[in-house]
């Protein structure tokens, strides 16, 4: 799986050496220890990749539905097995907490059962006597060879919001993982070895720019899901859809929550905390603005405050600590350059968590919990997706005015709302662009048999992963119209 600690490519049901000139370090955020070094494969190895999978493609779309999910309820057992294990790889090349990389394996998993259900998710419809004696079908066929390209602060989840899919469906498969948390997805493809799929039927390739160039061209691979940055996603976008594939690119957020005068304000500034500071703020529906309305400002604003002080802030793999560090240094800078630029627009610091000393972790890139009030809202740091445990506070007078701020952002992956009132609640959830609403729910993440929707600049495309949707953009639609005139019945 690995050799003397370069991770391997894993192509037409083998592990291969890449031929890669460039590795890249894998790098614990918490220690800086070096965990693995990871290839840059080339090109010419994602299409080895393409062209073992559309071979594979052949028998694979001719294996009956039933038997290609038995492979996905292995797949599933394994996974429960080796939960602790993925769950601690996550925390250690992630940085994440161990409780936050168990919510996201399980809801990786959660993928997989609903998945197991491809038989009754992929049937079509058929419309008897469309005319006299003419009856007409709509098939779902696979599409083919199709890949996942990812971003680094999922590793175990996001594959998954496609991979069962792709596969249930009687698609091959590509990942890419993102170079910075290889290791979580080299373990799964050991695990996905151990179902016996097919050779050629699941591949792993690791690599960044150069590998996702030939991704986006190779003519074999019919379909795309990215998720990351939105400038990337834009670019996967459209050069993916200039030759011909399906595309379906998930991008940034900066996701705004507001809080009324009746919220409950205990169980507000809870679950704000969770949402802001929870993955250290690394999560595309992390809350990253809070406006408060009215009288709310003063309680949530003390209750933040104190939340943001009081959160643990260390090594993600010791069960106590609440928070861990931010994917690299250079991520780390970038958030705090924000912060300044923040209060150089005129907020005020009403808590730093720039340059902690944690204790034992003097190598970390750690950020504490941060949060900037008085925030103007036609400001830059009011509409940049930080990225990191930052809050920023606003403050409006109505809930319209606060619904226009919303509104006014170029992401719509996530609002939430704060309130005691149902028609507070409906007016919200009815003119808020965004594409997963959360109504006194900080974290708005649909399960797997709802779609992750995100909307504006959060998503481009149509059908979005997870759910139904992934079934419709890992099937083709084929429409048959028939007639069987029953004179021909009498031949026999
Ligand atoms: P990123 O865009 O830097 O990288 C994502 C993937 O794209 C990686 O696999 C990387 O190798 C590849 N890549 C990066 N630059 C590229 C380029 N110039 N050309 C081709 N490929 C390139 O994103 P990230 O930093 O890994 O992830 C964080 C971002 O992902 C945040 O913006 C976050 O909001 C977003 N995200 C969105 C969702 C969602 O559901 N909308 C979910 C998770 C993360």
């Amino acid at each position: 799986m690995n050799d003397n600690g370069k991770l391997l490519n894993y192509i037409n049901g083998e592990w291969r050496r890449s031929a890669a000139s460039e590795y890249l370090d894998v790098v614990n955020p918490a220690t800086s220890e070096v965990l693995g070094q990871v290839p840059l494969s080339s090109g010419a190895e994602v299409a080895e990749a393409a062209e073992a999978a559309a071979r594979a493609f052949v028998s694979w779309r001719r294996t009956p539905a039933p038997e290609r999910i038995q492979y996905l309820f292995k797949l599933k057992n394994l996974l429960e097995e080796h939960f602790e294990e993925l769950s601690r790889t996550i925390t250690m090349e992630c940085g994440k907490t161990l409780a936050e990389s168990r919510g996201e394996m399980r809801r990786a998993i959660e993928n997989v059962e609903v998945a197991c259900g491809i038989p009754m998710l992929m049937q079509g419809d058929v419309l008897e006597d469309v005319a006299s004696g003419i009856d007409e079908f709509m098939i779902r066929q696979p599409v083919g060879v199709c890949a996942a390209i990812c971003p680094f602060n999922f590793p175990g989840m996001i594959p998954f919001w496609f991979l069962p899919y792709a596969l249930a469906c009687g698609n091959t498969y590509i990942v890419k993982p993102s170079e910075k948390v290889p290791l979580t997805m080299q373990k799964v493809f050991h695990l996905l070895e151990q179902t016996g799929l097919p050779k050629g039927v699941v591949n792993l390739v690791h690599g960044a720019k150069e590998a996702v160039d030939m991704i986006l061209d190779h003519p074999t691979i019919r379909a795309i899901s990215f998720v990351g940055s939105t400038p990337v996603a834009k670019y996967i976008y459209s050069r993916g859809a200039a030759a011909g594939k399906r595309v379906q690119s998930q991008g940034g957020a900066k996701n705004p929550i507001v809080v009324l005068p009746d919220a409950d304000m205990e169980m507000t500034t809870r679950i704000t905390a969770d949402s802001a500071f929870g993955c250290a703020g690394q999560r595309c529906l992390a809350a990253s603005v809070a406006v408060t309305v009215g009288e709310a400002r003063h309680t949530f604003t003390e209750a933040m405050a104190a939340a943001a002080a009081g959160r643990v802030v260390g090594y993600g793999l010791d069960e106590q600590v609440q928070m861990g560090p931010v994917i690299s240094k250079p991520s780390q800078q970038r958030i705090e350059g924000l912060i300044q630029q923040g209060v150089e627009e005129g907020a005020t610091l009403l808590v730093d968590g720039r340059r902690p000393a944690i204790s034992g972790y003097e190598n970390g890139n750690f950020v504490r919990p941060t949060i900037l009030r008085n925030v103007n809202p036609a400001g830059e740091i009011a509409k940049t997706e930080i990225f990191g445990p930052v809050l920023s506070l606003i403050h409006l007078d109505s809930i319209d005015e606060a619904i226009q701020f919303v509104n006014s952002g170029q992401y719509g992956n996530m609002a939430c709302l704060f309130t005691n009132s149902g028609a507070a609640a409906r007016q919200f959830r009815y003119e808020a662009e965004a594409g997963n609403i959360g109504i006194n729910i900080g974290v708005a993440a649909p399960m797997a048999f709802f779609p992750f929707s995100g909307w504006k600049d959060s998503f481009f495309g149509t059908l979005h992963g997870q759910s139904k949707h992934a079934v419709e953009f890992f099937t083709q639609t084929k429409v048959i119209v028939e007639r069987w005139p029953k004179q021909w019945s009498r031949q026999f």
